[in-house]
């Protein structure tokens, strides 16, 4: 592979050329010698990128440097960013995660045994795209001064700057800080770049074949050759392994979705079910129109974004500094709740200064070891939970006591002892956070901070616009003050225990939820950005507990929430803000599907199920496949869901990195007994 001009190159790994990319569509005649082994991988997002990474670093040492393999990439999106990182998107689509907060390489932090092999995070990646178009720049003025072709070679660019990137994002990267939140284009430019690289860094002979298909099927004996059958295509690939990095499926509609979908189609109304917002018609919204969105997660700030800034609505600072919304009268109207019925927490602005809370403390990997010696499957409520609010209350008083002592009474030392006798969620605690935090907004309370709406009505729905856009300015101080860093030690917290929680596999939707509500949620500009819409009239909130019903009679959906009893809101449309359920028996992917069918097992949510240690299936009798693996989000294993931040032993290294070493190990075998054979 050559270095591919439309990205930049990072300067300590020049692009090489040891590994051939065979584009879509190519035929290559057939091998005449011993075939090398054969890889496919279905699925080419971040996951599979990462593993190639894992599988280049790991191959000198496993598999031999000089041994050449085939590796098959099947995806209908471009490898690198695949589906939800493909380039062809809105540029008002933004990641949710701050962009010296996203690497795809490992550093020391990460437990594995593989080679570590640095590499930049998105915003070193982009700053030394930055470097790189400015030494370019100065490089091509001082030659054209020389030539004193100044003029003419700006008036040759047409004004534009130079660089490797297209030219918005060349801007963007350029602008780009460690604390900003890229847009997904941007990061799709990152990934292909981390792809190009790691597909130049495997064994030298190494033969890369990109096929822009789906895979529908796999077939093979568990001690055979695999095939894998594309869409339209008669003749399989076949392979020594397969490797499924599936990511996000789309669902078939459950029950009460099939409902809602044949109602809408009975009265001609509009509904859209759980579903990638990218993906959704959203012209089929019209202006004026009331709209209610259920979830107010992250498919709800992109669908917020998509039908107004998307529709030529714009945002202007007023005079004293408030960011108003400057309606295009294109936009229809989105009645927005949920259970929660306010938007995830901003996320947080400011770093970490001084000690990190030094976790995993109550919930590490001997608490885990515990769990998974008894009996039976842990219970989450009565076995995990218990443990994880034990360990995220530490981290908060840690915190509070080492960064705040002017708000707490007494010694950390003395505190930490009494608490690690104290059951989490006891009386004891209770009594000893009281004597020791004298301000209640100190302590750390998680039931109020998951149900923040409990117990409180409003007397009208503008009420609870006020009340919700003083909920939601609130949260956005507290989030960029750090005064308040208690609340990040208890992020780093549940990061933690997000890692540690993978050994136990599949342990339910409500976890995820509660964890993307406090972790995971938008850039505090996007906050803002809700705000001026509410302030527009343009976002209604609806409350918490919200339910959507049926009006057959006079054919309309119609909402209402705990918030505001006896209001409710009509509409002729109805969103569902969120992605479908991940699971394997209601996945539209045939591939899945027929996998599950053909004996693959699922957990009791539903999630493909893999051996822990290297991702290998499972089949129903708990035995792991000897050819065939599964990483991400439809998997048990899917605790690292979200992009590595670095420095923090992420989940999804240390799995794409054990996969990798099982794959290489698997494929050395096979390929000794070919040698002897032949
Ligand atoms: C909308 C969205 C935004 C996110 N934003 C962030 C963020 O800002 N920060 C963060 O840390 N995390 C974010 N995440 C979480 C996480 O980083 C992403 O989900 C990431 O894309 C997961 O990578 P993946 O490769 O496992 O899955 P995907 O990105 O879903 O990639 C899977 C690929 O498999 C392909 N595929 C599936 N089935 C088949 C088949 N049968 N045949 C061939 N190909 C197939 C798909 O086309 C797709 O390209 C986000 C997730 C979503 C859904």
């Amino acid at each position: 592979m050559s270095a591919n001009p439309d990205h930049p190159a990072h300067p300590d790994h020049p692009f090489r050329a040891p590994a051939t990319v065979v584009p879509p569509g190519t035929v290559v005649p057939p091998a005449t010698v011993v075939p090398p082994a054969t890889v496919v991988i279905v699925g080419a997002g971040p996951r599979a990128t990462g593993l190639i990474e894992r599988i280049a670093a790991n191959a000198p040492g496993l598999y031999g440097d000089g041994t050449p393999f085939e590796l098959h990439l099947v995806d209908p999106h471009p490898p690198g960013g695949g589906r939800i990182w493909r380039p062809d998107q809105s540029p008002l689509l933004w990641m949710n995660s701050m962009a010296e907060d996203v690497t795809m390489f490992t550093d020391e932090s990460v437990e594995r045994e593989g080679p570590i092999r640095p590499g930049p995070s998105l915003a070193e990646w982009a700053r030394e795209a930055r470097e790189a178009r400015e030494a370019r720049e100065v490089r091509e003025i001082r030659e054209a001064r020389e030539a004193r072709e100044v003029r003419e070679v700006r008036e040759a660019r047409g004004g534009e700057p130079p660089h490797a990137l297209p030219s918005e994002l060349a801007a963007e990267a350029a602008a780009l800080t460690g604390r900003s939140f890229a847009t997904r284009r941007l990061q799709s430019a990152y990934l292909r770049w981390v792809y190009e690289r790691a597909v130049a860094d495997l064994p030298p002979g190494t033969t890369v074949h990109e096929h822009r298909d789906r895979a529908v099927r796999v077939t093979g004996p568990r001690d055979g050759r695999q095939q894998v059958w594309l869409e339209g295509r008669t003749a399989p690939l076949t392979a020594d392994a397969v490797i499924l990095a599936l990511g996000h499926l789309d669902a078939e509609p459950d029950a009460e979705q099939r409902a809602l979908t044949a109602f809408a189609a009975e009265h001609q109304l509009i509904h859209f079910p759980p579903e990638y917002t990218a993906d959704s018609d959203v012209n089929a919204l019209r202006p004026g129109e009331p709209v209610i969105v259920r979830g107010l997660g992250l498919a709800f700030v992109d669908l917020m974004v998509l039908l107004t800034e998307g529709r030529g609505g714009r945002y202007e600072r007023g005079a004293d500094g408030e960011l108003v919304y400057r309606p295009s009268g294109r936009e229809p109207v989105l009645y927005a709740g949920s259970r929660r019925g306010v938007p995830y927490h901003a996320k947080i602005g400011y770093s970490l200064s001084g000690e990190r809370p030094p976790v995993p403390r109550f919930f590490g990997p001997a608490e885990v070891d515990a769990l998974l010696a008894r009996p039976g499957r842990p219970d989450f409520r009565r076995d995990v939970w218990p443990l994880i609010a034990k360990e995220l209350g530490f981290a908060h008083y840690h915190r509070l006591f080492t960064a705040h002592p002017e708000r707490v009474a007494g010694e950390w030392s003395a505190f930490e002892e009494k608490y690690a006798a104290c059951p989490p969620g006891s009386p004891d605690l209770d009594v000893l956070v009281a004597a020791a935090v004298p301000d209640p907004a100190d302590r750390l309370d998680l039931d109020t901070l998951d149900h923040p709406l409990a117990g409180l009505r409003f007397g009208d729905p503008e009420a609870l616009q006020q009340a919700l856009r003083g909920h939601i300015e609130a949260d956005l101080a507290r989030r960029h003050d750090p005064a308040h860093s208690p609340d990040l030690a208890v992020f780093l917290a549940l990061l933690s225990v997000y890692g540690q929680l993978i050994r136990l596999g599949d342990i339910g939707g409500w976890w995820h939820g509660f964890f993307s509500f406090l972790a995971s949620g938008p850039p505090g500009p996007r906050l803002e950005q809700l705000l001026a819409l509410s302030r527009a009239g343009v976002v209604r909130f609806l409350g918490a507990e919200t339910t959507v019903t049926t009006d057959p009679v006079r054919g309309v959906f119609r909402a209402s929430s705990a918030s505001v009893p006896g209001h409710a809101v009509e509409a002729r449309a109805l969103v569902e803000a969120r992605l479908p359920e991940p699971t394997v028996d209601r996945s539209r992917d045939t591939l899945l599907r027929s996998l599950h069918r053909d004996g693959a097992a699922a957990t009791p949510a539903g999630l493909l199920a893999v051996s822990p240690a290297d991702a290998r299936i499972l089949d129903r009798a708990g035995r792991p496949h000897p050819r065939r693996f599964a990483l991400g989000p439809h998997t048990d294993a899917r605790a690292s869901g979200a992009f590595a931040r670095p420095g923090t032993n992420a989940p999804a290294f240390r799995q794409n990195d054990a996969t990798a070493r099982a794959l290489l190990r698997c494929l050395r075998e096979l390929s000794c007994r070919a040698t002897v054979t032949a």
